[in-house]
């Protein structure tokens, strides 16, 4: 695609960067086709070439985002299929992240879009807050009706529809009892902790760390970590992401200066992404950037870990599996074939739906800012799933499980959590009331 940025404009590696992106577009719409926003409005400018001629003009112009530049940009999941589909390797990620961050500086949003996302930001990275706004959610559940009918409410609504009705009752770390007595001769691992996941599904976590133990795996726990920063990330708020990286790879390297970690972990495949992404977050920072690439460099997805180990001894229930793949996972991650396998090494018998590729609609916080084009996606989705009769659906990410389990009776659980049982551990905490 062609480009007409000056070359003061290109004096900054940001609008460089997104320059040298942008001409690498040959403007095929290949990827139209897998574009969940573009398979749902059929607008061009609802699709990633449509988008990526909005931020080219927008950067370019240094203009003053319009509403309508924006709308398009907001309605993007970040969901990345269209890398997986772009034949010229366009790096459409770090464009959209580019844009995103621009209209944060420039353009003031109406003053209810500020405040919501001026809260996502403030509540959903910290995991005490984000308890006790799930706690009123779960309690002013019954209103989500009334919401649902008065504009600049309909996120709210969202929210209180998606919020589990239980609090789990399951701790995310695991009793030292509860793990067997082996010697811990394979390494030792960072487990990442997150921010909702442990408040939603502390389930997923303690399976992780139940399977490492029997693995002969050491787990550290970092106390000192924090949110990975993607919330606030994908919000355009680049200085807080880029703060919760420096913070947490801070701690880390403490942690990585006592020897023999082999990997840094998470059960959140979107986690896993943006940590992966330190590298690039960082690149320009005079005092990070070298520790970052080592940082990134460690990140592992669960499944990812899972699949390189030693299982003890497996003996799975005989179950259908409909695997759900993350977007964050199969696109961003390309590891959507190792948990898959993963899981028939167990022995499920694992299924894929329909339409695989396309997105459930969660996407960070965009089941909460786009409830409408995410309610679609998530009710597509889960009718494919459903089609395939499971006993169980599986995925890799807190954000998928909360958008899927909301919408169908089938339980939803996390990958590690039918490894854990297939290896010994108890059947995952949403099976207990369908067994
Ligand atoms: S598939 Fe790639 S090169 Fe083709 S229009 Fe989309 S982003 Fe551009
Ligand atoms: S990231 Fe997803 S929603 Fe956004 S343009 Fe690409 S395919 Fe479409």
């Amino acid at each position: 695609m062609q480009t007409a940025f000056s070359a003061a404009q290109l004096s900054h590696g940001d609008t460089a960067e997104a320059e040298s992106i942008v001409r690498s577009c040959v403007h095929c719409g290949f990827c139209t086709a897998t574009c969940p926003t573009y398979v749902l409005t059929g607008d061009e400018l609802d699709s990633p070439r449509g988008r990526i001629y909005l931020i080219k003009n927008m950067l370019e112009a240094e203009a003053k985002p319009t509403p309508q530049v924006v709308r398009h940009v907001d309605r993007c999941l970040s969901c990345l299929s269209c890398v997986t589909t772009c034949p010229s390797g366009v790096d459409y990620m770090h464009l959209i992240d580019h844009g995103r961050a621009y209209i944060e500086r420039n353009y003031r949003r109406p003053l209810i879009d500020r405040m919501k996302r001026w809260a996502l930001a403030k509540v959903l990275p910290f995991p005490a807050r984000a308890r006790v706004a799930f706690r009123l959610a779960r309690l002013a559940r019954p209103l989500a009706p009334v919401f649902e009918r008065v504009p600049g409410l309909t996120s709210l609504a969202a929210m209180l529809r998606l919020v589990p009705s239980r609090q789990s009752a399951a701790s995310r770390h695991v009793a030292r009892a509860e793990l067997p007595a082996v010697s811990t001769d394979q390494g030792r691992v960072i487990v990442f902790g997150g921010c909702v996941e442990p408040v939603l599904r502390p389930s997923f976590g303690a399976s992780l760390r139940r399977i490492l133990g029997r693995c002969g795996v050491e787990v550290i726990e970092v106390a000192q970590e924090g949110c990975c920063g993607a919330l606030a990330h994908h919000l355009g708020r680049t200085d807080e992401s880029v703060e919760a990286a420096r913070r947490n790879i801070a701690v880390w390297k403490e942690e990585l200066s006592r020897g023999r970690i082999i990997a840094i972990v998470t059960t959140a495949s979107g986690c896993g992404t943006m940590l992966r992404d330190y590298a690039h977050l960082l690149r320009d920072d005079p005092e990070f950037s070298q520790i970052a690439q080592e940082i990134s460099a460690l990140i592992c997805d669960s499944g990812e870990l899972l699949a390189r180990l030693n299982l003890p001894p497996i003996n799975a229930p005989e179950l259908t599996v409909a695997w759900h793949a993350a977007c964050s996972l199969q696109h961003a991650q390309k590891l959507d074939d190792v948990s898959r396998k993963l899981l028939d090494r167990c022995g499920f018998s694992v299924k894929t739906p329909q339409e695989a590729h396309l997105c459930c609609g969660s996407a960070g916080t965009y089941n909460l800012l786009q409830p409408e084009m995410a309610a679609r996606l998530g009710n597509r989705k889960v009718g494919h799933l459903e089609a395939l009769q499971p006993d169980i659906i599986a995925t890799s990410n807190i954000g998928c499980a909360t958008q899927i389990a909301a919408r169908s009776a089938v339980p939803v659980v996390h990958v590690v959590e039918l490894v854990d049982w297939a290896t010994g551990g108890p059947a995952p905490a949403a099976m207990m009331h369908s067994i």
